[in-house]
């Protein structure tokens, strides 16, 4: 699937429209949620184009993969979530329910998270 530039994270990285940035570096952005569905809601993205974490595990370079999990890690310090735990996911294309089609992680923490999958 081909990158679609309108997408709103590529917005966001464009500086056209505000975040609420938790950190930011070489390689990545990270803000929070706007309809946090936790206590901490923090999303995670890469600077390059990425459609989706398969594309970003096939393209990105070794240097991108890790500034992505060492922003996980420092994010988790951050929001003092290491201890109790937290979540992390990456939706996937229709059958994952992703909305943005520009790769991001969610970080979910400060309260249980339950059930990893709906059963209805
Ligand atoms: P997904 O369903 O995994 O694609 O998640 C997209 C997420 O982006 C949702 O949790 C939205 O609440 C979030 N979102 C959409 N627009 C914005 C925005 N302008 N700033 C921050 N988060 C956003």
């Amino acid at each position: 699937m081909a990158y679609d530039e309108s997408n709103i994270f590529a917005k966001i990285l464009r500086g056209e429209i505000p975040n609420d940035t938790v950190l930011e570096n070489q390689h990545v952005l990270a803000f929070n949620d706007i309809t946090p569905k936790a206590p901490v809601h923090v999303l995670v993205i890469p600077k390059g184009q990425y459609t989706d974490i398969h594309d970003f595990g096939q393209r990105a370079s070794s240097d991108e993969k890790a500034a992505l999990f060492d922003a996980v890690a420092e994010i988790a310090e951050m929001k003092n979530l290491e201890e109790e735990g937290f979540r992390t996911i990456a939706n996937t294309k229709s059958n994952g329910g992703q909305e943005v089609s520009h790769f991001h992680l969610h970080i979910l923490g400060g309260a249980p998270m339950g059930p990893m999958v709906s059963s209805s």
